[in-house]
């Protein structure tokens, strides 16, 4: 009988491939290598096995293991052997069984599908007091969960469901797979049920059961020529790739030519769709010739280039057309079955060098440590002199090895004449990730010693690594050595420390070393970031050549193979090099594995390596010249004299781990940045010309959108933080924006001043002719199109005409790395000339030692005296309340609580951490434990001068700190007989624009100076005017660096009190580049991320029974609310209960709810009916669907019948506290849910701008309705995307609401507010009605990751105080199976299921054709 097993559907979803499915069904095709498994397959499955050898004996020792004799088992004896073990927790191994009839069911009309035998690699079983709770896990020794895992678990699991009867047995709801320890295992390693990573079975049921059930019998219905395939890189592990291979060949199929991934090959389809659309059919013709066919006729290709100007574009790309000639080099090679140049200029690969440095590297894919299992450097060098053996080694040995080679090498730049060129070469993108990826590592993770070789392997191989030196390091330290030295008299130990740190003698009198600085100083500013090179080295080395070659992309670039599918080495140099190379013959990677995995000689792994490098040297060497033979110079650049500089100016460790992490995130952006320009910006947007108009702020240029998308600008400064090039000009040349330098300017603002233009001049002159830098001053929708307004800078040369086409990509805009490093650099120094080491540098022992800050004696046995003297003021304030009501001021100065343990927390200690969900008063209890502070302080005779910082990432969150002060100022001067000349006494200032702010006054001796201001506007501050602070004050710290949080923390006075305050489940820093898990220290998240990751340490004075806590963050349950430095606030004051109850779902401790569903809402959305058939300037479909709903959630609250609604799976009755429960009546609803389904009668479908626009109308509708029923409230539109907020915008425009309001006769004051903005500016900020638009249309699913940011959907949902509306669509809540192999993308997506769960819902249908 024909059947599937559970690995064929796994493997169906790697290769993403019918043909595969059908062939294993229909035992069709000959699976020609399924015999010999290859050695890389073969590993990965011994590794699996060895996983699981390591599992079953652990589970065994902890009592945890049943294992059942490995014969199919029947549903009874199963039931029968579980019931008969009665051990509470146990893991059943060995189970084999048949997939149940029951599942027949399930295909409905089509014809069932046969399954093979089901083995899950273990059941997990719990006793409950009821039955027993099961749940399947497989054991998947990878280094994260795949899709095909979640298909194998879904499909053992659905199976067992029908196997195992109910209600004895219950289903847990979840699976999950049992992945090693992220370091890797061995055969003594302890697996750890912390590494289970469930996934609720319920949101693969949707994507995975329309598989099973709908499209797997289709498939295989289907006559085997008509089912769907194309031969491709994935086809490598397909047993059926030799049937394949030689079907492609035969049949000229598209992939003849190598490498086209299946996105790519729908873009030739759709392209000769179109083709054939116009000519016809012609079935004697194969899709190569048909390609070939096309592009020869340029009468055909101008009417598809009019039709689908973007498709042919992204069609030519693929199949590499130059402008010179029409014809495709890979179609050729394809269809005449010999090797073609591609002509065109690479200036990444050198035409030579003296000396080739070649490195391969073996990874173990089916590793989880990121380590190099071994590898080999060869060197190829001219240099008779020079000619050093290979050597070999592994992981440890790597940067010793690459070292030496590279200070030979720099020997030989000052022995030989002229200094020898040097070029590095790998053979693949995947060894170039593993070195990048290896340095970083090492570079984060080792200790000191290792850092000097460390320095050279990072500034000789990191692209962009010597140009971050040469521009930023004179800068820094002349910055860093001028600030020592104006901070008072230096020691002269102090300076010593200094020049030694320089490598300046250090010698003489103090005078003579104080004169010695201040030379270096003088020195260093006159190199002000030019660097040694100069400039003009600095033009030549941007975006050409590549430090590292990765040959096989040069060789794809160049030359077109006629190999089908994909090649590698092996088949590379086979086809290139004559028969009579000794090098044609390389190992395949298959077998230099082979080697390492099965313990061949360590011998012959290292002839083997030795013989793949020789191999990729002459492959390179063949390149070059049939390039040559051809008269053509398509390798423009020669190799450079090697130079091995990176700023490693940081003594500290934690502080030179930093300083590397900063200069990381800027060279990962520019490698970003680099990739995209050497290609001409392949995907940037592309802009038409239309007209310069006068604007607000000067000239304007309009353009319109022609491909690509473009998001809203974000706000209103100007950043001019993208370049324009007009496109398609320069063929055959270096692109533009290749050539453009982003750090000479990148702190710099536009438009440039006469101070700053020199930096200008030191661009390329092509760059300076040719290049515009752009500001983005608006996005909007207009009719069909998207038009785009931009100011626009430099480009002397160019002039913008109508209807030409113009290159808009992004450029590094970074005002803030200078200022973090130089902060980094002068914490380090303070450190060194430091005789009390950590101890004066507060910023160091908040991360060396953040217990002995936080448990600081001196502020613990003051604090007993000020805790006193609060609880008094507390009781007071209290007694006040009760006395006179709860509505009297007085109410608002009584803290809860929890917020009463974090205030009092603050004042018996130097260092608190505060941290609570969405609702629970941070910012309320950070200020009003401030005010509480200096009263007390002043109560008990403390009067003199302070200085306290205020500060947070963004504005708004400065703003929202500044108010509650201000109110809470208002409440204590309101109350009479009030002792409040303590307050008099505080000045609280915005520091704005911190270079321009005056200095704090000293007028008043006993004052508290309060500073609120964003990290980057108090260090300008400071940096002004030199002074201590006494206090800072961190709030929403989620989002603060720990390195951006050094630039306020650096004035922290030695004996200064810090307070944070944040949420680890709301947004946090953005990082570019992947960096290493550090055991010891969380060095690369936020502040917030950090102290919580520290607190969970054990400490020293822990037990050693005591087991550790768990490092996971997002697990903070076995933290005590009351316990130590952190406090967790727990009353809610924003969330209704049922709003509470889904955002706790990803917090561990339930919320303590305030207060219940405002009665009158309910009333208030009935009042909507008045308006049914009134036009309110909105759609009328759109607006009847709207009111609508509206009612129908009216309805639900007055427990009346409705239609309009589904009513949620999951009732807060089922789920709430006991507490809860009693608050009820009437039908609480905080939560519902807008399925938003957009259709369009145009063939492509709805577009992302169409579906905007509807989204918009839809929102439009909402805001209009809401309104007008509770015309007092605030309302916000939280919006993922600028461009989202852009279009709603402009819909409420042509709604004209302002009118709508007057006619309501509300004067402004008691008017709400409705603010459309992202959800990263609305964190902070609360209001009675939010509207979240996260939705999307299929065309545009490959945004999900964005949306599905669990942090980004808490933060725009827990903003409501009343009601929160969801705008979402099936492409968001139904996504893909694939899409939830990501771990990310898995917790947004629980998260949005959840609220689902809990909603009341409708859909409602916008057809975008009509906005
Ligand atoms: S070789 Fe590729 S195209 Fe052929 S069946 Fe396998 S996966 Fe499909």
């Amino acid at each position: 009988m024909n059947r599937l097993s559970a690995t064929n559907l796994a493997a169906h979803h790697h290769l993403n491939c019918d043909l595969y499915l059908h062939n294993v069904y229909h035992r069709r095709g000959t699976p020609s290598e399924a015999k010999e498994p290859s050695p890389l397959q073969e590993a990965a499955f011994e590794r699996g096995l060895d996983w699981e050898a390591c599992l079953l004996p652990f589970l065994d020792e902890q009592d945890l293991l049943l294992t059942i004799p490995s014969n199919p088992i029947d549903a009874d004896a199963l039931s029968a052997n579980l019931e008969a073990d009665d051990r509470d927790h146990f893991f059943v191994a060995g189970l084999t069984f048949w997939p149940p009839e029951q599942l027949k069911q399930k295909f409905g009309a089509a014809i069932p599908v046969n399954f093979g035998l089901a083995k899950p690699d273990l059941v997990e079983i719990t006793r409950t007091p009821h039955g027993i709770t099961w749940k399947v896990v497989d054991a998947k020794a990878s280094k994260a969960v795949k899709t095909s895992h979640h298909v194998q678990i879904y499909f053992y699991s659905l199976c067992l469901s029908y196997l195992l009867p109910q209600p004895f047995f219950q289903p847990a709801g979840s699976a999950a797979i049992w992945l090693p320890p992220k370091d890797g295992f061995d055969a003594d390693s302890i697996p750890s049920l912390d590494d289970l990573k469930s996934i609720n079975l319920s949101l693969l049921a949707p994507s995975l059961d329309d598989f099973l059930f709908r499209r797997l019998p289709q498939i295989l219905a289907r006559e085997h020529d008509s089912v769907d395939w194309h031969l491709n890189p994935l086809c490598r592990s397909c047993p059926f790739k030799s049937d394949c291979e030689q079907r492609t060949v035969e049949n000229g199929e598209l992939g003849s030519i190598p490498n086209i991934s299946l996105a790519q090959v729908r873009i030739l389809r759709t392209l000769l769709g179109i083709s054939r659309g116009i000519t016809g059919l012609r079935p004697d013709h194969t899709d190569i010739e048909d390609l070939h066919l096309l592009l020869n006729d340029t009468s055909r290709l101008r009417r598809v280039g009019t039709s689908f100007p973007s498709t042919l574009k992204k069609a030519k790309r693929l199949l590499a057309v130059q402008p010179a000639s029409p014809l495709s080099p890979l179609v050729e090679a394809a269809r005449t079955k010999a090797i073609q140049l591609i002509p065109r200029r690479n200036f990444t690969c050198p035409q030579r060098e003296d000396i080739a440095v070649v490195i391969s590297l073996l990874v173990d894919p089916s590793s989880s440590k990121r380590e190099i299992a071994a590898f080999c450097i060869s060197v190829f060098s001219i240099i008779p002199s020079f000619q050093p053996d290979p050597c070999h080694g592994p992981d440890a040995l790597f940067i010793p090895a690459l070292s030496d080679i590279l200070r030979r090498i720099l020997d030989l730049n000052t022995t030989v004449k002229p200094a020898p060129l040097t070029q590095f070469y790998v053979f693949s993108t995947t060894e170039h990730a593993a070195l990048q990826a290896h340095l970083i590592d090492r570079a984060l993770t080792s200790m000191p010693p290792a850092s000097e070789n460390l320095r050279l392997c990072i500034g000789a191989l990191a692209q962009g690594a010597s140009l971050l030196q040469t521009t930023f390091q004179p800068l820094l330290l002349s910055g860093t050595l001028l600030d020592f030295m104006t901070k008072g008299r230096r020691s002269k130990h102090e300076l010593q420390t200094c020049l030694e740190r320089m490598d300046l003698p250090t010698d003489g009198t103090v005078e003579e070393l104080r004169q010695r600085i201040q030379d270096e100083i003088l020195r260093l500013q006159a190199e002000g970031g030019r660097g040694n090179n100069g400039a003009d080295d600095r033009r030549t080395e941007l975006g050409q050549l590549a430090r590292v070659v990765a040959l096989k992309n040069v060789i794809e670039s160049l030359l077109a193979l006629p190999i089908p599918g994909s090649w590698d080495l092996t088949e590379c140099a086979f086809l290139l090099l004559p028969s009579s190379s000794p090098d044609r013959k390389c190992p395949t990677d298959e077998d230099v594995f082979d080697t390492y995995r099965n313990n061949g000689s360590l011998e012959v792994l290292e002839d083997r390596l030795e013989q793949r490098n020789a191999t990729i040297y002459a492959v390179l060497q063949n390149m070059r010249a049939r390039i040559s033979a051809t008269g053509t110079r398509l390798l423009v650049n020669d190799a450079r004299i090697l130079t091995a500089n990176f700023m490693d100016l940081c003594h500290e460790d934690h502080l030179r781990k930093l300083f590397f992490m900063q200069q990381f995130e800027v060279l990962a952006k520019l490698t970003e940045l680099w990739k995209a320009r050497i290609e001409g910006c392949p995907d940037a947007p592309v802009l038409e010309y239309k007209a310069t108009v006068q604007g607000k702020k000067g000239l304007e240029h309009v353009f319109y959108l022609v491909s690509g998308g473009i998001d809203s600008p974000g706000g209103d400064s100007a950043f001019y933080n993208y370049i324009l090039c007009e496109d398609g000009t320069r063929s055959g040349q270096l692109p533009v924006e290749a050539l453009y330098d982003d750090l000479s300017v990148s702190g710099l603002l536009f438009p440039l001043n006469k101070y700053t233009r020199a930096k200008w001049n030191t661009q390329n002159p092509i760059v300076q002719q040719n290049l515009l830098v752009a500001d983005l001053r608006d996005v909007a929708v207009d009719g069909q199109r998207t038009k785009v307004v931009l100011q626009t800078w430099g480009g002397l040369g160019i002039c913008l005409a109508p209807g030409r086409y113009y290159r808009f990509s992004p450029r590094l805009v970074d005002f803030n790395l200078t200022k973090v490093l130089s902060t980094l650099l002068e914490l380090d120094m303070r450190f060194s000339a430091s005789e009390d080491g950590y101890l004066d540098v507060p910023f160091l022992q908040l991360i060396l030692e953040p217990r002995s800050f936080g448990e600081d004696p001196d502020f613990a046995e003051r604090g007993k005296e000020l805790v006193k003297v609060e609880n008094t003021i507390q009781s007071m304030f209290r007694e006040l309340r009760d006395l006179a009501g709860r509505e009297h001021v007085a109410g608002a100065l009584v803290l809860k609580p929890s917020q009463h343990r974090a205030v009092q927390r603050i004042l018996s200690s130097r260092l608190s951490v505060l941290w609570g969900p969405p609702g629970t008063g941070k910012t309320y209890t950070i200020a009003l434990a401030l005010l509480r502070l200096l009263e007390v302080q002043h109560r008990l005779g403390e009067k003199k001068r302070k200085i306290i910082f205020i500060t947070a990432m963004t504005h708004a969150a400065i703003e929202a700190v500044l108010n509650k002060l201000s109110h809470l100022k208002t409440c204590y001067r309101s109350i009479e007989s009030l002792p409040v000349d303590w307050l008099d006494h505080t000045q609280i200032e915005h520091v704005l624009k911190g270079n321009d702010h005056p200095a704090p006054s000293k007028s008043d001796p006993s004052a508290s100076l309060i500073y609120a201001g964003t990290v980057y506007q108090l260090y300008n501050f400071t940096k002004r005017h030199s002074f201590e602070v006494d206090m800072c004050i961190i709030d929403e710290a989620g989002q603060l660096a720990l390195s951006s949080a050094a630039l306020v923390l650096r004035s922290l006075s030695s004996s200064g009190r810090i307070v944070v305050a944040g949420d680890s489940e709301q947004l946090a820093p953005i990082l570019t580049a992947q960096y290493p898990q550090l055991k010891s220290r969380l060095l690369f998240g936020s502040i917030l991320d950090c102290l919580m990751h520290l607190s969970k340490l054990p400490s020293p004075s822990r037990k050693e029974s005591q087991p550790p806590l768990s490092p996971t963050l997002s697990d903070y349950s076995g933290m005590s609310s009351s316990q130590g430095t952190i406090v967790q606030l727990t009353e809610n004051f924003r969330l209704n209960p049922d709003l509470g109850e889904f955002v706790s779902t990803i917090y561990s401790r339930a919320f303590k709810p305030q207060k219940v569903q405002a009665k009158q809402l309910a009333k208030q959305l009935k009042s909507i009916e008045q308006d049914v058939g009134r036009d309110l300037g909105v759609d009328p479909q759109v607006l009847l669907d709207v009111q609508n709903f509206l009612l129908a959630l009216s309805n639900v609250m007055l427990r009346k019948p409705q239609t309009v609604l589904r009513p949620p799976p999951i009732t807060l009755k089922q789920n709430a506290p006991l507490e809860m429960q009693d608050m009820l009546t009437p039908t609480p609803i905080s939560l519902a849910l807008v399925r938003l389904e957009t259709d369009s009668s145009q063939p492509e479908g709805v577009g992302y701008e169409a579906h905007v626009r509807g989204e918009a109308a839809l929102a439009a509708a909402l805001i209009t309705c809401i309104r007008r029923c509770s015309p007092g409230e605030d309302i916000f539109v939280a919006t993922p995307h600028r461009i989202q907020r852009q279009t709603v915008k402009a819909a409420l425009q042509q709604n004209d609401l302002v009118r709508e309001m007057e006619a309501l006769a509300l004067d402004e004051s008691s008017r709400g507010k409705v603010t459309v903005d992202t959800v990263e500016r609305l964190q902070g900020s609360e209001a009675g009605f939010v509207i979240c638009l996260f939705s999307l249309p299929p065309s545009a699913a490959s945004d999900l990751g964005f949306l599905l940011e669990r942090r980004r959907l808490n933060v725009a949902i827990s903003r409501a105080k009343t009601l929160c509306i969801l705008v979402a669509s099936p492409a968001v809540l139904r996504p893909h199976v694939s899409v939830l192999a990501d771990e990310g993308n898995a917790k947004g997506y629980t998260f949005l299921r959840a609220f689902e769960d809990r909603a009341w819902s409708a859909t409602i249908r916008v057809d975008v054709d009509n906005f």
